[in-house]
């Protein structure tokens, strides 16, 4: 009938208006947390798998809102690719990952960091030498920093997007291939591109118990890492279950809330020194 229309209407106007609304106040959360300078970077730890030790870190970034309350990048990073924020959002981050490496070398006990950088900062002409400035300024060893780019950064033009990395490799750091297997992979990228790592999608691994397609695929890109000559890291590690399936294949990387949940810079740095010295 036609008031059921009209409710029907209505009801998706509403949702409508709200998602616009919220969309429209996370934006403005951002671009201020941007002038501030006040994005925030928690670390996950990545570990040896054999010693469980703590080995370096991945940086996420995070807005945290007037109240305190956390907002995750799921919220605001496509909503920062879509503006064209991603930039600056992406030097920021880039920026306090290589200030953390920094203290962390003047206090005599450096740590590896990854770095979360998205397809459209790849596909910029000028990002290499920024992230070269970056590097510069910070005064930091580049070999701790790593840059983790997703399938989709790889998909734009081919000499260009190989140039781009190749021109990031020479500045010293190191290039992981994120979320590998869930995008649209050609394994010939791995071959033609200058990557160093692998990082295996928390998809996969979270399956591996009980989906045995998701244990071969794993096995498959352990067994593609070793024979290209690729280092590789494990996210998603949530059960003893993931992690025994994990070292039976030969991945001894993994990140994972079995080990530790992403923390705050204070908390990890607590976390990191007392395993240092346990
Ligand atoms: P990602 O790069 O695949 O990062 C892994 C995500 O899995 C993180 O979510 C992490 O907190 C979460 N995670 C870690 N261990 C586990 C686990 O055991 N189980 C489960 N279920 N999840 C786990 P987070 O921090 O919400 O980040 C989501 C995505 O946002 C990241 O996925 C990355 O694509 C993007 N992102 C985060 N920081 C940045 C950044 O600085 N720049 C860009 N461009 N993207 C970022
Ligand atoms: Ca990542
Ligand atoms: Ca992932
Ligand atoms: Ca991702």
């Amino acid at each position: 009938s036609k008031s059921t229309g009209k409710d029907k209407f209505s009801f998706f106007s509403k949702d409508l208006h709200f998602a616009m609304q919220s969309r429209i106040k996370t934006e403005a959360k951002l671009r201020k947390a941007i002038k501030e300078n006040a994005l925030t970077l928690f670390y996950q730890p990545k570990y040896d798998l054999n010693t469980m030790q703590i080995i370096g870190a991945e940086c996420l970034v995070r807005l945290i809102d007037a109240d305190g309350s956390v907002i995750p990048p799921d919220e605001f990073i496509p909503l920062a690719e879509e503006t064209g924020l991603i930039h600056e959002l992406g030097a920021q981050v880039m920026r306090k990952a290589c200030d953390f490496i920094r203290s962390s070398e003047r206090e005599g006990r450096p740590i590896k960091l990854a770095v979360n950088v998205s397809a459209q900062q790849i596909a910029n002409q000028a990002f290499a030498d920024e992230v070269e400035d970056i590097i510069r300024v910070s005064e930091i060893d580049p070999s701790l920093l790593e840059l983790e780019v997703t399938e989709s950064a790889l998909m734009a033009d081919f000499e260009e997007i190989k140039d781009m990395l190749t021109a990031l490799k020479r500045l010293g750091l190191s290039l992981a291939l994120d979320d590998f297997g869930t995008g649209y992979s050609s394994l010939s990228y791995l071959r033609r591109f200058p990557l160093q790592v692998l990082k295996i999608d928390k998809s996969f691994v979270q399956d591996m118990d009980t989906d045995s397609q998701a244990f071969d695929i794993v096995n498959a890109i352990v067994r593609l890492a070793l024979s290209l000559n690729l280092a590789l890291v494990a996210e998603g590690i949530e059960t003893e279950q993931h992690l025994t399936a994990l070292k039976e294949l030969g991945c001894f990387t993994g990140q994972g809330y079995l080990m530790c949940r992403p923390l705050a810079e204070n908390a990890f740095l607590r976390k990191y020194l007392s395993e240092q010295s346990s």
